[in-house]
């Protein structure tokens, strides 16, 4: 037991989000370097080397030379076994990026310093608000010029809610960019463009009342640096690891993942600040991975079709508690039965690998015969506990479907199924009427040709989409409501989901509004329960 609460304790197991061309990837494979996991910079999947990258498993991938799935990056530093889960940004943004946030015990905002919060970035924080993860900031591209930082801090606390409070402080941007000013230790870290490719670089501190400080910065500099340490210690958060811990504060540090300043201190302070593997909620109450001997794990991702011609699939899930040993049976309790979780996998940078044992924390892929659904329990345990589902996440682009050949119908709503099952797609209906009209919701359009492509590969079926104008979605909480007697605006539409819950469509976001002023007691939500 002990062995196993000891590779538990080790396990540091995080998402980092950002707005495409922040810098993530830069960072990741920074991380990568110090970790030893790669020996240069440029090995990680980056847009130059993305066709040959983690996946050639759908054709779709490979001809747009992006890859539809994110995967995980485990490697050790420093005592700790890190894993990193990549959410895919670009066109590939889909359900999975967000479902990827249900995995991690906290999440790493890399925000641009030239432009502050961006789209992807609120979209993805929402998700870790919902879950009370720790959120870290890593402000990078100082190297170039930024906005203020006073600027930048604010723009955080206004537009995501959160409070900062920055673990160091930038010295200049750009051409003028000294270094940073660790406000703990009150010494500066130095910058020198000239560590890009390795780990090797320069690192050179220095404390602030040195006399030789004069000689790194203009005396304006200093003047700014001093002024600004003394508003920040009159005005900003202090450090509360509490308020860290229920994502209600978020530490802030400032670097350049380019020129690899920034990056280690980063990660030694976040390694230190954010948690090993929490407890997670079950229908038997909190599963504590310190005290649940017995092995446990939930599903958050499923990936179809890797091999055509077997139309496997592979179930990625999140280990939560104990140890995972390779063919090791365990039972799965949605299907409710024992089950043998055979050709475990997990990412190494671009490779996949098979795997003999993992620990809570850890996430794997496990070869699935079709059984698994998004969400579902694996377990060892006698007491057979099923861990809270995943909600269902607001999809952005709407489409109604028709299949081209109407005698074809049946593997039509076969495939559409299949796939809505895997989580790739969510369908909905007209509200007064059947199945014959069916919209589907996607929350990145790629999805769209995906769900073509794979009903007509794999079911024979060709089908029309004719995209529809709604962008926003919500869930109707109070499903009590009348709903032949609720009053929208012109642009809303109702629609019910296959279990008959009702949802509406809007275009605009103000009527979502409009819509709650007008219905008393109306409850929307974003989040839909699975
Ligand atoms: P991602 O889309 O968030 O994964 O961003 P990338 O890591 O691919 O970076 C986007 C672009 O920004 C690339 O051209 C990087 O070389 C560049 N970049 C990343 N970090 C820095 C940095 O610290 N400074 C500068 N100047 N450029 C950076």
């Amino acid at each position: 037991m002990s062995k196993i609460t000891d590779e538990i304790k080790k396990r540091r197991t995080f998402a980092i989000i950002s707005h495409p061309d922040a810098g993530k990837t830069t960072l990741t494979e920074k991380f990568l370097l110090y970790g030893g996991a790669i020996n240069q910079a440029g090995s990680v999947k980056g847009k130059a080397t993305a066709k040959h990258a983690v996946s050639d498993w759908m054709e779709i991938e490979k001809e747009r030379g992006i890859s539809v799935t994110s995967s995980v990056l485990q490697f050790n530093y420093g005592g700790y076994c890190i894993n990193i889960l990549d959410t895919p940004g670009h066109q590939d943004f889909s359900e999975d990026t967000y479902r990827t946030l249900m995995a991690a015990d906290s999440a790493v905002m890399v925000i641009d310093a030239s432009k502050g919060v961006e789209a992807q970035t609120r979209k993805l924080f929402k998700v870790c608000v919902m879950r009370h993860i720790p959120i870290f900031t890593f402000i990078n591209k100082m190297d170039r010029e930024a906005m203020d930082t006073f600027e930048l801090l604010d723009d955080i606390e206004k537009e995501l809610g959160i409070a900062t409070c920055p673990v160091n402080w930038p010295i200049g941007s750009g051409k003028a960019f000294r270094g940073v000013y660790d406000r703990n230790e009150e010494e500066i870290e130095l910058f020198f463009d000239t560590k890009k490719g390795t780990t090797t670089g320069e690192v050179k501190k220095i404390r602030l009342d040195d006399p030789d400080v004069d000689s790194y910065m203009d005396p304006d500099q200093k003047e700014q640096l001093l002024g600004e340490i003394e508003l920040l210690d009159g005005a900003s958060a202090e450090f509360d690891q509490d308020l860290v811990d229920k994502g209600e504060l978020s530490p802030v540090f400032f670097g350049s993942a380019l020129t690899n300043f920034g990056v280690e201190t980063f990660l030694q302070h976040f390694l230190k600040m954010t948690t090993s593997p929490l407890p997670r909620h079950s229908d038997k109450g909190d599963i504590d991975p310190m005290t649940e001997k017995d092995f446990s794990a939930f599903v958050f991702k499923i990936q179809a079709n890797m091999n055509k011609a077997h139309r496997d699939r592979i179930a990625f899930m999140r280990i939560c508690s104990g140890e995972f040993d390779a063919g090791m049976d365990a039972f799965h309790i949605q299907g409710g039965k024992k089950v043998r979780l055979s050709q475990p996998q997990q990412m190494m940078a671009s490779e996949r690998k098979m795997i003999e044992k993992a620990y809570g924390g850890d996430i794997i892929g496990i070869f699935d015969p079709g059984i698994f659904s998004i969400g579902d329990t694996i377990t060892t345990s006698p007491e057979k506990f099923a861990y809270e589902g995943i909600p269902t996440f607001a999809p952005e682009h709407f489409a109604r479907v028709r299949q081209v050949d109407t005698m074809k119908r049946k593997q039509f709503i076969k495939g559409i199924n299949q796939i809505a099952q895997e989580g790739a797609i969510q369908i909905f209906q007209e509200f007064n009427t059947g199945m014959e009209e069916i919209i589907v919701g996607v929350v990145g359009v790629l999805q769209f040709d995906v769900l073509k492509y794979r009903l007509k590969n794999e079911y024979g079926v060709d089908i029309i989409l004719e995209t529809l104008p709604y962008e926003h979605i919500r869930w109707i909480e109070n499903e009590e409501i009348d709903m032949d007697r609720l009053t929208g605006t012109s642009d809303m539409k109702k629609i019910k989901d296959l279990k008959e819950r009702p949802l509406l469509l809007f275009v605009h976001e103000w009527s979502i509004r409009m819509t709650l002023e007008r219905n008393e007691g109306l409850k929307l939500s974003e989040f839909g329960r699975s």
